[in-house]
């Protein structure tokens, strides 16, 4: 290493002519060295394990250890490979020159040495040494770089034959040494991929030949069988006559790179589940094709398939399972368009039709020139054939079924978005009419869509806007005429249309979402109401509000009835909650759980519209409940005896015997209130009783404390004498 303190670079002679060295050593210090000596190989061997010097002047004749033998066990220790090394050799002939190469030597300087000479060529040695080690450390440099990049480099020689691999080229290539020692070109060729192979072998012979640089992506097989993705680029090597002598390359190993761009476009642009195109990469898939067909002045259809309850096969199933099934129907859209028979048909739908994922169970798919509707109405009927076939699931089969809107392009829409809605409204519109089917979209469809928006815009406002009112129909002791309880029915006051009933608007509250902020106005209102009858000293009936599935699914539920029980300081058993059996048959594990949570919190659980769901006796008697309603269908002519009474004398009794209490709902005439209460059903509510009333009238019922039939002719009962006011402390 060259030293560039003032001292001098630091040379180390070792030889055994003390004259000879003196003067030497003498020449050398003059000339500003820092020169130290030794006598013999050992000596100097052990001065050089010291401390390094920057060049050595060695003697070859020396006895007990020749300069050779010390130079050859210099350039095997690490620090003295790249010393520059200047042997003295007496001997001008070439076999000892040879000799000194072969140990190793840098240069030789011939003896008698030539003293204005020496300083020289000391000089010049040590100079070549800086350049050898700074072009060995970029060299290394390099080689740690390409050790990085997972490059490596290579030369082919101009005559065709010669290719020359770097070390960090044979492990990209994974290639055994002995390969990389003989390499011949074709040994490289062949590890490209079949594909490719020709292309860079006439680039790299352009290269070769025309001196034309070029760069490529290609795929190779290792030789360890590995497949992987480089980079290669390389150009021609001109030597001074300007003749081509090889080309250079760089090949790198850029696998992990293209895989991270891909799994990130695949992220992008893909449905994870299936592997479809999303809904956004399907959208810019079909704007070019749009403007294809325009071009040929074709038609597309696109398809919206719709999977028919699927809600309820994830619940059955489990979503792990549920996300397979979607899968598999997935494959089979695919699979039933590409063997369509439509491809017999010149003008028929290609490859270019497209299939993606849209929603959580929604699919859509772009068929390509179509001659008419009725090639896309094939399509789709083959499509729910495709989905209907039966999916074995353990011990079980599923059959499924979709409903398929279809959007013709241009007719309909003329843009992606333009027709993907319309093709949705479709689908909406074949599952009201009873799923498993497809239709076509019409303008009547559109027509709807935005009435129905419109509407549900209008109800957002309702609930905002203070547009909602609470009724109250009372729920009364058929025997005696006392009101016992009362029902919390929502009604909308439409600023244009007057009073609207909530079979209108609850539906549309429930397939919008409305329905949560709508039941948490009614709760709060209601709490509100029982709060001020407490205050006004009014005996305090207890209130059932009906709760749609996704409030009772709502897991704030719990944590909203005890906020509310605190702020109107209520007791629980003031609340009725009224739910259907539907809404707990569609996760009952689940139901079970949110039913005793809400007993035990000391709330009352009714059983709505009962008769009219599953009625199922198994699960009567898992669902924690307290009170039936037996559905008012019944009731209307259970009084005529026939099936109906049958059922409601069933229902009560069974009621009675699992302990719980049975209200008969919709009792309009004596005849059915008589024929009830006869059967032990003496819970009864109906518009013999009372219509649902706003608050105030129903507090002036409560005043009354009882009720009477309002045809007082038919009453079996004796009229109530004024009842008696119970007041709460
Ligand atoms: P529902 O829970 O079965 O309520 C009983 C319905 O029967 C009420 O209709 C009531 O007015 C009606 N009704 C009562 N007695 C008689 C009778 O003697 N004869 C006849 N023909 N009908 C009678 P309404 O108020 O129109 O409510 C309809 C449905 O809307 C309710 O059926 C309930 O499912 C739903 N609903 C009403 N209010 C709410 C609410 O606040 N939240 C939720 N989620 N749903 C509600
Ligand atoms: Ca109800
Ligand atoms: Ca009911």
């Amino acid at each position: 290493m060259l030293k560039l303190d003032d001292t001098g670079p630091r040379l180390l002679i070792i030889d055994d002519d003390p004259l000879l060295r003196g003067m030497a050593a003498h020449t050398l210090r003059h000339a500003g060295f820092d020169v130290n000596e030794a006598e013999d190989g050992v000596q100097g061997l052990a001065l050089i394990e010291q401390a390094p010097f920057d060049l050595l002047l060695l003697d070859v004749m020396m006895p007990h250890l020749d300069g050779y033998e010390v130079c050859k066990r210099l350039r095997q220790t690490r620090y003295g490979s790249r010393v520059p090394v200047l042997m003295l050799t007496g001997l001008n002939d070439s076999a000892s020159v040879e000799l000194a190469y072969e140990a190793g030597a840098t240069d030789f300087i011939s003896k008698p040495i030539n003293w204005t000479l020496l300083t020289h060529r000391v000089r010049y040695s040590l100079r070549a040494g800086v350049a050898i080690e700074s072009a060995t450390r970029s060299r290394e440099r390099l080689e740690r770089a390409h050790h990085i990049a997972n490059m490596g480099s290579w030369e082919w020689g101009a005559d065709g034959q010669r290719f020359v691999c770097s070390p960090e080229l044979a492990r990209v290539l994974a290639a055994p040494p002995e390969v990389v020692m003989q390499a011949r070109p074709d040994d490289f060729l062949a590890l490209i991929a079949d594909t490719d192979r020709e292309t860079v072998r006439a680039l790299r012979l352009a290269a070769l030949v025309e001196g034309e640089p070029y760069q490529l992506t290609f795929a190779i097989r290792r030789f360890d069988g590995e497949v992987r993705t480089v980079f290669e680029q390389a150009a021609a090597v001109i030597d001074h006559n300007g003749r081509q002598v090889s080309v250079e390359g760089i090949t790198q190993d850029i696998t992990d790179r293209v895989e991270a761009e891909e799994r990130i476009k695949r992220l992008a642009h893909y449905d994870v589940l299936t592997g479809l195109p999303n809904r956004q990469f399907f959208s810019e898939m079909v704007g070019p094709t749009l403007d294809r067909s325009a071009r040929l002045s074709a038609g597309c259809a696109m398809l919206y398939i719709d999977m028919d309850r699927f809600k309820s096969v994830n619940d059955a199933i489990g979503y792990a399972q549920g996300d397979s099934v979607l899968r598999l129907i997935s494959g089979r859209l695919k699979a039933s368009i590409r063997t369509s028979d439509l491809a017999m048909d010149a003008r028929a739908p290609s490859q270019e039709s497209m299939v993606s994922r849209v929603g959580a169970n929604a699919f859509t798919l772009l068929l390509v020139d179509i001659a008419d509707d009725k090639q896309a109405a094939l399509v789709a009927d083959r499509l729910l054939q495709a989905i209907a076939e039966p999916i074995a699931f353990e011990d079980r089969e599923l059959v499924l079924t979709a409903s398929i809107g279809i959007a013709l392009y241009p007719r309909d829409a003329t843009d992606a978005e333009g027709l993907t809605r319309c093709a949705e409204q479709a689908a909406y519109a074949a599952k009201s009419a009873g799923r498993a089917q497809h239709r076509f979209f019409d303008e009547a469809m559109n027509v709807r869509a935005s009435a129905r928006l419109a509407r549900e815009t209008d109800l957002r406002h309702a609930i905002t806007d203070g547009q909602l009112r609470l009724h109250y129909q009372a729920k009364v002791d058929a025997g005696s005429g006392l009101i016992t309880g009362a029902e919390a029915l929502v009604r909308w006051q439409h600023p244009e249309r007057g009073m609207v009933s909530p079979g209108e608007f609850i539906p549309l509250a429930e397939e919008s979402g409305l329905i949560l902020p709508l039941t948490d106005w009614v709760l709060e209102t209601a709490c509100a109401d029982l709060r001020r009858r407490a205050d006004m000293g009014l005996r305090m009936v207890p209130v059932s509000v009906n709760l749609s599935s996704p409030s009772f699914a709502d897991d704030g539920l719990r944590a909203q009835l005890e906020a509310l029980l605190k702020q109107y300081r209520l007791d629980p058993s003031c609340l009725v909650l009224e739910v259907t059996e539907s809404l707990l048959m569609s996760d009952v594990e689940r139901a079970v759980a949110r039913l005793q949570e809400l007993r035990e919190l000391g709330f009352r659980v009714s059983l709505d519209d009962f008769g009219t769901g599953y009625s199922s006796l198994g699960y009567l008697k898992r669902f924690p409940i307290d009170e039936l309603k037996i559905d008012r269908s019944f009731v209307t002519d259970a009084w005529r005896g026939g099936r109906d009474g049958a059922i409601a004398v069933s229902v009560i009794a069974l009621g009675r015997a699992f302990g719980l209490q049975v209200v008969a709902e919709g009792v309009e005439t004596m005849g059915q209130s008589t024929f009830l209460l006869a059967h032990g059903c003496a819970q009864q509510q109906g518009f013999l009783f009372a219509k649902p009333l706003p608050s105030v009238d129903f507090e002036a019922l409560l005043l009354d404390n009882k009720v009477l039939p309002h045809k007082p002719d038919q009453a079996v009962h004796p009229a109530p004498s004024s009842g008696t006011r119970v007041t709460v402390t």
